[in-house]
């Protein structure tokens, strides 16, 4: 379902990417690890093109965002991101934050787009919080709307950059459950995550990235368990 093939990608002279190609299938978890400055964050956002690739092509769910004639927009509808910070609107309570982009972005109205949200309230554990400003609730907690506005946009795919990352360690928890939950649904998933726990139970396929490049690609009983690269062991020994 996300398809890419032969991805660079340069800020000026730095390389960041220097060929990548990931396949995720439907209903598969990718996580991707590896050190800070990798290009992790960069490949996740070329995936929505938020950054767009100097050469290499992206396909997810059918279409090719790299096409200069493609529809970004009906394309990025496939496609939900969760990032590090919180980027909820402060100003709109959690149910707005939900149901804004619905209304905007796909023409729902006002009942189909809050029966949606709360459902997806419920299924991450919130659904007492609908009428809560974003600065009441606790980071993990605004982490976990976060999610349930992503998938309120039915989306084919979703991206995390290192959803939990910013949280305090007690709220990691019920975050990374909640992703763990998504992942047993069926629902595909490209996760960069220091994770290493989750990144071993959930993950169908993990990647390690090193310098714009993918290492080493495999089961996380491989990568994690018993990775061959000399880089990854050296990362591993340092993470775990
Ligand atoms: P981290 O684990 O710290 O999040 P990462 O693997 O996500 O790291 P990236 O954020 O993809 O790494 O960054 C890769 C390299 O690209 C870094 O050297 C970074 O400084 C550089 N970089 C990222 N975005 C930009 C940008 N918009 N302009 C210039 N350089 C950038
Ligand atoms: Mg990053």
């Amino acid at each position: 379902i996300v398809e890419i093939s032969g991805l660079h990608k340069a800020f000026g002279k730095l390389e960041v990417l220097k060929g990548i190609d990931v396949r995720v299938r439907r209903g598969e978890v990718v996580c991707i690890i590896g050190p800070s400055g990798s290009g992790k964050s960069t490949l996740l956002r070329c995936v929505n093109l938020l950054e767009e690739p100097n050469s290499g092509t992206v396909l997810v769910n059918g279409y090719e965002l790299t096409d200069p004639d493609v529809d970004i927009d009906r394309a990025r509808r496939s496609i939900g991101m969760v990032f590090q910070g919180f980027n909820l609107f402060g100003h709109l309570s959690v149910l707005d934050n939900l149901t804004v982009a619905q209304r905007k972005v796909l023409g729902r109205d006002a009942a189909e787009s809050e029966r949606i949200a709360r459902e997806n309230l419920e299924k991450v554990g919130l659904a007492e919080k609908a009428k809560s400003m974003p600065d009441q609730l606790s980071g993990g907690q605004q982490q976990r709307v976060a999610i349930a506005r992503a998938l309120s946009m039915q989306p084919a795919v979703m991206l995390f950059d290192e959803p939990t990352s910013a949280l305090d360690p007690e709220l990691v928890g019920d975050v990374l459950g909640v992703m763990r939950q998504l992942a047993d649904e069926g629902m595909t998933m490209l996760v960069v995550t220091h994770e290493m726990q989750f990144a071993r139970e959930v993950a169908d396929t993990v990647l390690f990235m090193d310098g714009g490049v993918v290492v080493e690609a495999g089961p996380p009983s491989k990568v994690i368990g018993e990775p061959s690269e000399e880089r990854t062991k050296t990362f591993l020994s340092r993470v775990l």
